[in-house]
C-alpha cells in the first residue's frame, strides 16, 4: 500500500483489527474496503464508492441495508424496552410474540424456541440440547454428531466440530464424537460411470454404514442445511433427502434442518427443508431472522423434541443453558418485522420471481471455458472455477482463483464472495431485475479479466 495512506482507513483497520476469515495477502497489498452506510442491496465505502452486495451481507441482509420498516421497529422497541433476558421466570412480550410466529410459520403444528446470539450459538445450544435430553431419558452414551464434510455450521468448539471443512485442524478440531458424512455433490464427487441416482444411494448406504458401525444407540443426531452454504453453495444431489431421512427415523437420530442460510424465503419457500420436501425434528434459525438487523438465533423445537425436552427439563426443573441476550426485546420487535417484510411485502414472491433470471445468468456465466459447473436454489447460487473443463481439473493454489475473481468484482463495484474455487451469490431478496443485470454484467466482466 503506499506510504500516503498510513493514516487512511485503510491502514487504520488493518493496525486496529485482528481479522477473521479474510485472506490477509489481500488485504495487505489491497486495503481493506471500509464501509459506512448501504442504500437497499448497494454499501457504500469511506470513499464514496458503491458497490452492489450480491453476498447480502454474509447471506443475511435480505430485505436491503435501509429498510425503513425495520429501522423504525428497532427504534420503537429501542425507546419502550431496550434489552433484558428471558430467564429466571421474566421475559419480554417481544419474545412471548416472536415465539409464537415462528412456531406458526415452522412447519411443525406445535413447538418451543429458544434464543442465542447466532447461527453458532443455536448450533452449540441445540447440541447441548440433545446431549441434555439423551442424558435424562437415561441414555448418556448418545453423544455422537452427524454431519457432512463442506457443511458449515459455526465457529464455536462445538459448531466448528460440526463444521466439515479442514481449515478447523488448525485448532485442534473437531472434538472427538463429531463425525462427518461424504458432501452429497454430485458433480465433483460422483464416480466415473455412477448416476446421479446411484451416487445419492451410495450417501445413503455410507449413512446407514456409518450408524450401524458406530453404534445407533452412541448417536445423538444428524444435523445438514438444506443447501450448503459455505461450502460453496451446494444443494443436495436429486432424492437425498428423501434417502437419507427414512435411514435416519429407523434408527431413532433426530434430525436438525440447520437453515441459518435457507430460513425465511432463500430457496424460494420459506424453509429449505419445504424445498426438499423433508420434515425435520428442529430447525436451526438466524441471519435472515432478523433480515440481519440484529444478531440473533432461534432453536425451533417440533412437538416430539419439544416434549421430551419440556419433560427433561421439568425432571430437573430447569435446563440450565442460556446467553445474556437471549430473546433480546429489540432482537424480537425486528424479527417480528422482518418475518412480516419477508412474507407480506413481496419479498418471498420476488425470490420466486427473480429465481428463472438468476438461474440463467449462472448458466450463461458456466458456458465460459474456466467454468466448470453453476448451481444453485432460489437466490442462492455459485459458479465453480476449473483449470479443465472437461476433467474438472480445479487450478492449483486452492484459493488463489476464486479470490482474484472477488477482487477484480470489488474493483467493478461488487461484492461477491470466493469460496474455495467457487464464487457464490446470495442477492438481496429486494433486488430488482436491472440491479440483477448488474450484478451478472460485473462478474461476466471480471470473469473475462481473470482468465
Ligand atoms: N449455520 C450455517 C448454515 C451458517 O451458514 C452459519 C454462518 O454462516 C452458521 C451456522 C453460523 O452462524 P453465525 O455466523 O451467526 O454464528
Amino acid at each position: 500500500m503506499p506510504d500516503d495512506r498510513t493514516n487512511s482507513w485503510e491502514a487504520r483497520a488493518e493496525a486496529s483489527s485482528f481479522y477473521g476469515f479474510t485472506d490477509l495477502p489481500t488485504v495487505h497489498s489491497r486495503g481493506t474496503v471500509v464501509l459506512t452506510h448501504g442504500e437497499g442491496p448497494y454499501v457504500v465505502d469511506v470513499h464514496g464508492r458503491r458497490y452492489l452486495d450480491a453476498n447480502s451481507g454474509l447471506w443475511n441482509m435480505v430485505a436491503g441495508f435501509d429498510h425503513p420498516g425495520l429501522i423504525e421497529a428497532a427504534q420503537a422497541q429501542y425507546a419502550r424496552f431496550p434489552g433484558y433476558h428471558a430467564f429466571f421466570g421474566r421475559m419480554s412480550d417481544q419474545t412471548v410474540m416472536l415465539s409464537e410466529k415462528l412456531v406458526e410459520v415452522s412447519p411443525f403444528e406445535r413447538g418451543r424456541v429458544f434464543y442465542t446470539n447466532s447461527g453458532s450459538e443455536a448450533n452449540d445450544t441445540m447440541v447441548k440440547m440433545l446431549w441434555f435430553l439423551h442424558a435424562a431419558e437415561g441414555n448418556p452414551q448418545r453423544r455422537k454428531i452427524l454431519t457432512r464434510w463442506n457443511g458449515y455450521h459455526g465457529v464455536t468448539a462445538v459448531s466448528a466440530s460440526m463444521t466439515g471443512k479442514p481449515y478447523n485442524s488448525v485448532f485442534g478440531l473437531p472434538l472427538p464424537g463429531f463425525l462427518h458424512l461424504s458432501c452429497p455433490h454430485y458433480w465433483r464427487f460422483g464416480q466415473e460411470g455412477e448416476s446421479e441416482a446411484e451416487f445419492t444411494q451410495r450417501m445413503a448406504k455410507e449413512l446407514e454404514a456409518t450408524i450401524i458401525k458406530e453404534g445407533p444407540e452412541t448417536i445423538a443426531g444428524f444435523f445438514a442445511e438444506p443447501v450448503m452454504g459455505a461450502g460453496g453453495v451446494i444443494p443436495p444431489s436429486s432424492g437425498y433427502f428423501q434417502a437419507v431421512v427414512p435411514i435416519l427415523r429407523k434408527y431413532g437420530i433426530p434430525i436438525i434442518s440447520d437453515e441459518v442460510i435457507t430460513g425465511f424465503g432463500r430457496t424460494g419457500e420459506v424453509w429449505g427443508c419445504e424445498t426438499f420436501d423433508f420434515v425435520p425434528d428442529a430447525i436451526i434459525s438466524s441471519k435472515n431472522l432478523t433480515a440481519g438487523f440484529f444478531p440473533m438465533g432461534a432453536v425451533i423445537l417440533g412437538p416430539e423434541l419439544s416434549d421430551r425436552m419440556q419433560a427433561a427439563a421439568e425432571a430437573i426443573e430447569e435446563f440450565p443453558h442460556g446467553f445474556t441476550a437471549s430473546g433480546h426485546p429489540v432482537g424480537c420487535a425486528i424479527a417480528l418485522k422482518a418475518i412480516d417484510v419477508v412474507m407480506n411485502e413481496g419479498l418471498l414472491e420476488n425470490v420466486r420471481a427473480l429465481t428463472p433470471r438468476f438461474e440463467a445468468g449462472l448458466a450463461r456465466l458456466a458456458e465460459k471455458p474456466n467454468i466448470g459447473e453453476w448451481r444453485g436454489k432460489g437466490l442462492m447460487g455459485a459458479v465453480e472455477a476449473v483449470k479443465d473443463k472437461a476433467t474438472k481439473t480445479p487450478f492449483a493454489g486452492d484459493l488463489s482463483v476464486s479470490e482474484r475473481i472477488a477482487n477484480a468484482c470489488t474493483d467493478a463495484g461488487l461484492i461477491c464472495r470466493p469460496l474455495g474455487q467457487a464464487v457464490v451469490l446470495c442477492p438481496a431478496f429486494v433486488m430488482t431485475e436491472a440491479q440483477m443485470d448488474e450484478m451478472f454484467d460485473k462478474l461476466d466482466s471480471a470473469l473475462d479479466k481473470v482468465f
